[in-house]
């Protein structure tokens, strides 16, 4: 079998994710056969380089050894049983080091498949939670601008980044929206931690305004990663959780793109020292293998609906597939990963290698920002530097730099005009030389007019 076999029998039937699929008519979809570490494979035998870790989902390579194992045990004992009314070790395993390794505070564990639905899960529960402690009058949410929270209706609504959210406006809840404490924004001469003690005064407000009305905030902590991973200091994080105290709203943190090692720290809440009231784990969660997703909270939430089940207070939400037993078990596999090596260190030095790749970038006429928080790394294109005038998106310069780094054997996919480079964390400092350098060519051909 070849490319062009699977690619016709591809257009035949499928409708990709995230997709115009009238682009496929100039750029076929790669159909990959295999994959291993950070390289991936097509039926061609072309190798590519996955420098954003399969859409921030991989942390120790494709087909790693330990995970899989772990998975092919778990074949044999266990594949599937609903986790209402039934446990399995897994699940339950799972729960405990999550809780172990997250924020202080954070002792519940509710499990989700994908990342989107967490988000669902921990805005019904903060809800549901002020309703079920008698303050039904709380019925909304604040979240930041250009955030992202996933597609469901709820998730939707609560992120605001205008090319997801824009057209389905009529169909989502009203969210309140404040300013972001995005460090590409700060006024010249100002610090990121300026910048955003400047932003949070539009949160303070917003939440003087509306704090009895609200049930929570919601954020991304330290990086807005769809909204084109603009980052922001963790003193916003600071802030935000003694002013959610104040006002009696909940924190919600999405860790679901920035958790797991991929801000420098286990978790990015950590670089403030805070705990959320919910945190919402996914997508690195199983190593980049299965889809499952869990929101962490605290006791007092977990009080407020444990009463007698005529009340009617039971958080009666859920999915088919809730702790699914083959999900847990790669995740509890990842964390060993975490346990047996010194990931966060090792990150540490891959990140500097990032940093000291891209250390020349800066000086190109059409990069306005080389920005970096740990393993995540990212390059604003731009029209006009000195203006910080953003290239029109109908150019879609991104794209020509995902095309060329496509032929160079590297999986770069840019959003926008923001390249970035997100890679799992076995990646080496030569491919990582390697990243660098097909970028920057991508970048020459996208902005040589
Ligand atoms: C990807 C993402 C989601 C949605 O997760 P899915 O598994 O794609 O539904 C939510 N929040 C953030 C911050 C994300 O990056």
């Amino acid at each position: 079998m070849t490319n062009l076999d699977l690619i016709e029998r591809d257009l035949e039937v499928l409708w990709h994710p995230c997709t115009q699929m009238k682009d496929h008519e100039q750029l076929p979809p790669i159909p990959i056969r295999s994959g291993r570490g950070v390289w991936l494979e097509d039926f061609d035998g072309k190798r590519y380089l996955d420098a954003i870790s399969s859409w921030w989902v991989n942390l120790f390579g494709h087909n790693n050894p330990h995970i899989n194992a772990a998975l092919r045990d778990q074949l044999e004992r266990l594949e599937h049983v609903m986790l209402a009314g039934f446990t399995h070790e897994p699940a339950l395993q799972l729960a405990e080091r999550l809780v172990q390794i997250s924020p202080a505070g954070l002792t519940r564990c509710f499990y989700a498949d994908n990342g989107s639905s967490a988000v669902e899960v921990a805005l019904k529960m903060s809800y549901h939670y002020w309703r079920n402690v008698g303050k039904p009058r709380k019925t909304r949410f604040i979240g930041l601008e250009n955030g992202y929270h996933g597609e469901t209706l709820g998730a939707l609504a609560a992120g605001s980044v205008p090319l997801y959210r824009q057209i389905y406006a009529p169909l989502l809840m009203d969210v309140i929206t404040v300013p972001s404490p995005d460090a590409f924004n700060r006024e010249a001469g100002e610090s990121w931690a300026d910048c955003a003690h400047r932003r949070f005064a539009k949160m303070e407000e917003a939440l003087a305004r509306h704090g009895d009305e609200v049930c929570g905030v919601i954020i991304e902590p330290l990086v807005q990663c769809a909204g084109g991973m603009r980052m922001y200091d963790p003193v916003y994080l600071n802030l935000l959780r003694d002013a959610c105290e104040r006002h009696g709203v909940h924190l919600i943190a999405d860790e679901i793109a920035v958790g797991f090692g991929r801000t420098g720290t286990l978790f990015a809440c950590e670089q403030a020292g805070i705990s959320p009231d919910f945190l919402c784990l996914a997508k690195g969660l199983t190593g980049g293998y299965l889809p499952l997703s869990a929101v962490l909270t605290t006791e007092a939430v977990y009080a407020a609906f444990y009463d007698d089940y005529a009340n009617l207070n039971a958080f009666l939400h859920s999915h088919s597939y809730t702790g699914n037993p083959l999900g847990c078990r790669a995740a509890l596999a990842t964390l060993d990963l975490f346990e047996r090596d010194d990931v966060l260190g090792r990150n540490l030095r891959l990140a500097e290698a990032m940093r000291n790749a891209t250390a020349h970038f800066a000086e190109h006429s059409h990069i306005a920002e080389v920005r970096q928080t740990g393993m995540i790394l990212a390059v604003e294109l731009v029209k006009d530097k000195a203006a910080r005038e953003p290239y029109p998106w109908q150019e879609r310069r991104g794209l020509i730099v995902y095309r060329h780094a496509l032929k160079r054997g590297v999986l770069l996919r840019p959003l926008g005009n923001v390249l970035y480079f997100m890679p799992p964390y076995v990646i080496t400092p030569d491919e990582i030389e390697l990243l660098a350098e097909v970028a920057l060519e991508g970048i020459q051909l996208a902005t040589a007019e």
